[in-house]
Formats: structure tokens, C-alpha cells, sequence
């Protein structure tokens, strides 16, 4: 059996087993996790957050470029076209890992500048090298966006030697 196949036979288990039809757009705990698409690091399952709790905008690094920034402002549009909102009693999670692979390329200016929209010169300080410092800088960047007023936002750091999560920057 291919992967497909194996992937859509899980989904008939799950369709038959564990959906819910009482999901609704809104996430149960008005959040959004912006994380790395690591397999190892998939937010849901290290956060144990249950379907429908939590919204996840994943990319190389978990990262906030310019296109997540539109990505979150779109979302609040759509979010408001459903008569809800994302901003007062809404939280935003960065969460970055450990062993991230973005930290390979931290010397590839060739490829993170298009990335990051910036110049080569302004790249060192997005500490791509240093999940730690890389966090705290998404977080101001999340806080300084006039766009999404009154989200809380909060950074975390996933080590995959332990599974466990720490608090780098309190909401
Ligand atoms: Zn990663």
C-alpha cells in the first residue's frame, strides 16, 4: 500500500472513530500557534492540544516573515466575515525547537534575505542561529504589529531531546 492509500485509510478510522461534527471555526481556546513544520515538533500533539482547540501556522523555522503577518491579518478578517474576532482574549504562541533545520542555512543570506523580505545587512538580528534569542525577536515583532491589536503573545522553546517545552518570552 502506498502512503496515500495508508493515509486514507487512517482517515476512514478516524471519520468512523474519533470525528466531531460540533467542531466550529473559532478554536475552543482562541489560539494560534506559529511553529516549525518539523515532523517532530507538530504543536497539536507536543501542546496536547485536542482537535479543534488550537490554530497552527507552521513554515520553515516557525518563524514570523512577512508573509505569516498577512497571513494572521487575513485570518482576522476572515475571522470577523464569521462575526468573531481575533484580539482581546486571544493567544498567539511562537513556538521554535531545538535542532531546527532553519539553523543550517544561517549563513545563507542568499536564501533568507528573500525569506525574510530583508536586506542581507539586517539578517544577524534575527538570530536564525539561536532558537532563544529567535523567539524573543518574533514576539516583539508579533507586539509591534498595529494590525492585531489586543492578541497576548508568548514565546516557547520545544526541546526534541526531551520533549519538553520552555517559556522564553511570558505572554
Ligand atoms: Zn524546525
Amino acid at each position: 500500500m502506498g502512503t496515500v492509500e495508508k493515509l486514507v485509510d487512517r482517515n476512514r478510522t478516524f471519520a468512523a472513530t474519533r470525528f466531531n461534527d460540533r467542531l466550529r471555526m473559532r478554536p475552543d481556546l482562541a489560539t494560534i500557534v506559529i511553529g516549525c513544520l518539523d515532523s517532530r515538533v507538530d504543536p497539536a500533539v507536543v501542546l496536547g492540544a485536542e482537535h479543534g482547540e488550537i490554530q497552527v501556522i507552521r513554515n520553515v523555522g516557525g518563524r514570523v516573515t512577512p508573509h505569516i503577518l498577512e497571513e494572521l491579518v487575513t485570518l482576522r478578517e476572515v475571522a470577523r466575515a464569521a462575526t468573531s474576532d481575533i484580539g482581546a482574549g486571544w493567544e498567539v504562541i511562537v513556538l521554535h525547537h531545538t535542532q531546527c533545520g532553519i539553523t543550517l542555512i544561517k549563513d545563507r543570506p542568499d536564501l533568507l534575505g528573500p525569506y525574510f523580505q530583508l536586506d542581507g545587512k539586517d539578517l544577524p538580528g534575527l538570530s536564525v542561529g539561536d532558537p532563544w534569542a529567535a523567539v524573543a525577536h518574533d514576539v516583539g515583532a508579533l507586539r509591534s504589529e498595529t494590525r492585531l491589536p489586543g492578541i497576548r503573545v508568548s514565546g516557547l522553546v520545544y526541546d526534541v531531546t526531551t520533549g519538553l517545552v520552555e517559556t522564553v518570552v511570558q505572554p
